[in-house]
C-alpha cells in the first residue's frame, strides 16, 4: 500500500472520531474519557467500545506511525460502530446520503479495495 493509501485511510477516521465522540456520555465518565485497562469501572462501562476507540484513534494519538493493517482493523470497528448505530430507516432508504451512510458506503469500498 501507498503512503497515499495511508494517508486516505487516517482521513477516514476522522468522522467516527468526531461521531463517537458524540455518542459518548463524558459527563457520567469519571476519567475525563481516558480509558483505564486497570480501572474496574473502566472495565464494566457501557462505553468501553467507544471509549477503547478513541483512546486509540483520537487526534492526540500519532496514528501515521500505525501499520495500515492496525489502522484497518481500527476502521473495521468503526464501521460495526456507525452500522450498528443507524436506524432501520437508513438501511431501507436505496440510496440514503447522511453523513453516515456516505461514509459507511466509502469505507467499505476502499477496505475492500485495499
Ligand atoms: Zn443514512
Amino acid at each position: 500500500m501507498s503512503e497515499i493509501d495511508k494517508a486516505r485511510l487516517i482521513e477516514l477516521l476522522a468522522f467516527p472520531r468526531k461521531r463517537i465522540l458524540q455518542s459518548m456520555e463524558m459527563r457520567s465518565c469519571p476519567h475525563a474519557g481516558f480509558y483505564n485497562a486497570n480501572d474496574e469501572q473502566c472495565l464494566n462501562c457501557h462505553q468501553e467500545m467507544e471509549c477503547v476507540w478513541m483512546n486509540h484513534n483520537d487526534e492526540l494519538v500519532a496514528v501515521e506511525e500505525k501499520s495500515v493493517t492496525e489502522i484497518k482493523q481500527q476502521l473495521l470497528i468503526a464501521v460495526d460502530f456507525v452500522d450498528s448505530s443507524l436506524t432501520p430507516y437508513h438501511l431501507s432508504r436505496r440510496d440514503c446520503e447522511c453523513d453516515n451512510c456516505a461514509w459507511l458506503k466509502k469505507t467499505q469500498k476502499f477496505l475492500a479495495l485495499n
